[in-house]
């Protein structure tokens, strides 16, 4: 029925989770068959039905179905694997905070998700329910953030921070926003690729009371572009949320220059700035969507000039252990001689820029 599929909370009791249910969903191949029965302990499966709905079922390398359903990479953990990649336990003041740059922190507000993402950086704690984030964790969490008056940014995370209720997240706003030290904060959430019908008239109208609200989110693929998620970014944006993307560099959904790029530019018909590309991370059990290093410079520089600035992203390696975002950028200083700069563009051509 039209009205349950409209109806964010019917997405989330429906979701597959089951074997049963995936098979229902799907032409289910030997190797998902043995990654779900082997990984499903470790990382729950769950997906969205209208995630669901974007699956080809019939092609077991669809960017959707990659980016939801196990396969038997995840088992796979690699001798310089990570259990925490971005030594986000090492920078926590207090449970549920990484206080690691000087004016901005994270702040972990839940540990569940829509759809448990197979290539989740924090898949040592999405999915565990015994995890989730307490009352008391987060009241200790919002004192500290009062307490240290250098913070003017708090982005807030997870999992996915929209799944707690509106009323929970107005809390944490309400209270972020009466600290004269905030200026601004960011919601990290996937729900407008997962669950776009999360983002009702009346959540996006609440966001109004609290602005400057960001909104940063995770679209990997042309795919997942859908007039439902525009629908979605419409009803944040025309509300006056600023919406970025962060999108994860994967194996087989989107190393490759003309996906990004169109990805790209869909974003940007939604009013979705692309911000951010990752590389793959360090953790456990992903390493099988890791790309070389090269790829992510091949894609910046097959944007870089070639199309809008705006849908050039930073390509940054979040590094290993708690280094915070590196971004690397291709070579475009061919030599530097005193005040003498031969730069290239981006069709090779050369230019001298000379210093007075
Ligand atoms: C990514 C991140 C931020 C925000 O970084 P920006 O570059 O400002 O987007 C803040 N704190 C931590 C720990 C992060 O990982
Ligand atoms: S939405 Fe984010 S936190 Fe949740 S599983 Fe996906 S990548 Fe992990």
């Amino acid at each position: 029925m039209k009205a349950d599929w409209n109806n964010w909370i019917w997405q989330q009791q429906k979701r597959v989770k089951s074997f049963e249910q995936l098979e229902k969903v799907l032409n289910v191949t030997p190797d998902e068959r043995e990654a779900y029965a082997k990984s499903n302990e470790m990382f729950n499966m769950g997906i969205t039905p209208y995630y669901a709905s974007l699956m080809d079922p019939n092609d077991p390398n669809c960017p959707i179905r990659l980016q939801s359903v196990p396969t038997m990479g995840e088992l796979t953990v690699r001798e310089m694997d990570l259990e925490d990649p971005l030594g986000e336990e090492k920078d926590m003041p207090v449970p549920g905070i990484t206080h690691r740059y000087p004016d901005r922190v994270l702040f972990y507000t839940t540990h569940n998700c829509p759809v448990f993402c197979r290539h989740c950086t924090r898949k040592r704690k999405v999915s565990d329910p015994s995890s989730a984030a307490a009352n008391k964790q987060l009241e200790d969490g919002l004192t500290y953030i009062s307490e240290h008056k250098e913070i003017r940014d708090v982005v807030i995370s997870g999992g996915d921070p929209l799944s707690n209720s509106d009323d929970r997240l107005e809390y944490i706003l309400s209270r972020l926003r009466a600290m004269e030290h905030i200026e601004i904060f960011r919601l990290g959430t996937r729900n407008l690729v997962t669950l776009p019908q999360r983002i009702t008239d009346s959540f996006a109208e609440m966001l109004t009371k609290y602005h400057p609200v960001f909104v940063h989110t995770h679209f990997n693929h042309p795919k997942e572009c859908t007039q439902e998620a525009f629908d979605a970014v419409a009803r944040l944006v025309n509300r006056g949320c600023v919406v970025n993307n962060q999108m994860v560099l994967l194996k087989g959904v989107n190393d490759d220059p003309k996906i990004v790029k169109e990805l790209n530019h869909k974003l940007l018909m939604m009013r979705v700035r692309p911000y951010y590309i990752f590389q793959c991370d360090m953790a456990q059990g992903i390493s099988h969507f890791r790309t070389p290093v090269e790829k992510g410079l091949e894609i910046i520089e097959a944007l870089r000039g070639w199309t809008s600035g705006m849908a050039v992203p930073h390509y940054v390696i979040d590094g290993p252990g708690g280094g915070g975002k590196i971004p690397l950028i291709p070579n475009y200083v061919v030599k530097r001689e005193g005040k003498k700069w031969t730069l290239r563009n981006y069709k090779n051509d050369q230019f001298v820029y000379e210093e007075p």
